[in-house]
């Protein structure tokens, strides 16, 4: 339905939109305990879209027993998994019945093209829901192999009450992401999302409200990561914490952690992909379009962004052109275009930061082959143009460190070795590309890429069937797929002995 909205069919859709904009406590919307709000500034056009409540410690701490109180009670954590299963279903279904509001909340909120929140972000969070909804009356306890005169079961148990933090760049999709399995396997959650983008988390408690999901089981508390995510992570009564982030703040979820209550981290943060293409790719159009894609979609504002790219240098300067003659149709434009295939940044700080990194790459001795400044500054919104940099060295910061925007840094290498060698050379480890027809080359590759996922002949691909997540610092636990149960269970033996 939505695809075939226009241009200004958005646009006034835009002028309509309510917002929710309070945290969600215990079934209900109430302001921060403080009083206190934040703009809420959308990057297409720089314009305050509403004021959110900055929920601090207090609220937090209010979320939390609540969330304590819905788990001990048993109304969710103990309810029958068929039916747990219905309500989580329902849930799915009025995410797809609300899609056009959401997919336009997305937008106007982190600046994404409207054809991907409607194409990508709202179908695959229904997907999510819908994927662990069927599976809680699905997925069984084990029996171990003991002797005789002992039955062994091996239990796995909700954890209680699960902390969700996660960034901006896919805001409902990656709460999705965790609230998917944490729901499905019984828990209480209090979710914080960015601050940049908190408007679909908000709208998303209100529809699992509506579709059954009990008081205090699911709360929203808007804020700031030093505040609210910060009383997340340093929580005495939250057994678990599931973040997306950066490596950085991961890295004080560990703290937060060791320093307060040894609750559970998960951890999905950055990257630094390498996109290898061999000479004998089985098309080398195919692998350079998605070269540019890797790179460009979603602003670049992706955690497994194939931001260095590994090409032979014995056909570096025909497939780098062909990268460009991508990314050059990929030239910003107004979010809510349906055409518009690159939106804005999330906000003015991140632009910043990565205008910061390209005159990085400039003053290393790089080559700016394409792109390099901001655009569309006439609007008032965030765009920068698709940038691509040849000559680049591996030790070069803008090769080492995750820059978060439409920033490609491009490598050559002489064989195979080197190129498994200069991919693997990064503290990150979520993911990686080969583009090969040589089966042997293409394995040798999937084995030695030290990364969570590897994709061969194709980039980003998977579903919601398979996990994700990261090596090295890009983190640890697993996204996706029924393993992503795992870390919002814990595993109770109880041995019984026959007499
Ligand atoms: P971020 O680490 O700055 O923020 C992520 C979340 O943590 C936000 O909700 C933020 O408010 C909170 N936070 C920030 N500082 C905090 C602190 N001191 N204490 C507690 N919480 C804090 O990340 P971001 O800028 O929102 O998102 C971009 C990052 O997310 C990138 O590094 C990207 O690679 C990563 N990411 C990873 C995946 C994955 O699956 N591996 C997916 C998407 C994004």
């Amino acid at each position: 339905m939505s695809a075939a909205l226009t241009f200004d069919d958005w646009r006034a859709k835009a002028e309509k939109l309510s917002y929710r904009n309070q945290c969600f406590i215990d079934g209900q919307f109430v302001p921060a305990a403080s009083g206190r709000t934040f703009d809420c500034v959308s990057p297409v056009d720089g314009r305050v879209l509403t004021q959110v409540a900055r929920g601090d410690q207090e609220d937090v701490d209010r979320a939390v027993r609540a969330a304590r109180k819905a788990f001990d009670s048993g109304v969710w954590s103990g309810m029958a998994p068929r039916e747990r299963k219905r309500v989580l279903l329902r849930f799915a279904d009025l995410i797809a019945e609300h899609a056009t509001e959401l997919a336009l909340l997305e937008t106007l909120d982190m600046g994404k093209p409207i054809a991907d929140s409607t194409s990508i972000d709202v179908p695959a969070t229904v997907n999510c829901i819908r994927y662990y909804a069927e599976a809680i009356d699905k997925v069984y306890d084990e029996v171990a192999p003991t002797s005789q005169d002992v039955v062994a079961l091996i239990l796995r148990e909700p954890v209680g009450v699960v902390g969700a933090v996660v960034p901006w760049n896919f805001p409902m999709l990656m709460a999705a992401w965790k609230l998917g399995p944490a729901l499905a396997t019984g828990n209480s959650v209090v979710l914080k999302p960015a601050e940049q983008s908190p408007l679909t988390a908000l709208r998303l408690a209100e529809l699992a409200a509506a579709a059954g999901i009990p008081d205090g089981v699911l709360n929203v508390v808007p804020g700031f990561g030093e505040e609210a995510g910060q009383a997340i992570g340093r929580h005495m009564d939250v057994d678990a914490v599931a973040f997306t982030g950066s490596t950085e703040v991961g890295k004080y979820f560990m703290r937060y952690s060791g320093e307060s209550n040894l609750k559970r981290v998960s951890l999905e943060c950055g990257g630094k992909t390498p996109h290898i293409v061999l000479p004998d790719a089985h098309d080398l159009d195919v692998a350079a379009k998605n070269a540019a894609f890797g790179i460009f979609f979603n602003q670049g504002e992706v955690c497994n962004a194939g931001s260095r790219l590994l090409v032979h240098e014995s056909i570096k300067e025909p497939f780098l052109e062909k990268v460009m003659e991508w990314g050059r149709k990929m030239a910003p434009g107004n979010p809510l275009d349906p055409a518009t295939t690159m939106g804005a940044m999330v906000d003015e700080k991140q632009m910043q930061r990565v205008l910061g990194y390209i005159e990085k790459g400039k003053s290393a001795g790089a080559t700016l082959k394409m792109g390099g400044g901001r655009a569309l500054s006439e609007t008032g919104g965030y765009y920068i143009e698709p940038t691509i940099f040849d000559d680049v060295a591996n030790d070069m910061v803008i090769a080492r460190e995750e820059i978060f925007g439409p920033v490609l840094s491009t490598l050559t290498f002489k064989n195979e070795d080197e190129a498994i060698r200069v991919a693997n050379d990064t503290i990150y480890g979520l993911a990686a590309a080969i583009w090969t027809t040589d089966i042997n080359k293409a394995m040798k590759a999937a084995r030695g890429l030290k990364a969570g996922s590897v994709w061969v002949n194709c980039f980003d691909g998977g579903d919601i069937t398979t996990p994700f997540g990261g090596f090295k610092q890009s983190g640890f636990g697993r996204d996706k797929s029924l393993h992503a149960m795992d870390k919002f269970t814990d595993l109770k033996t109880v041995w019984i002995e026959l007499h």
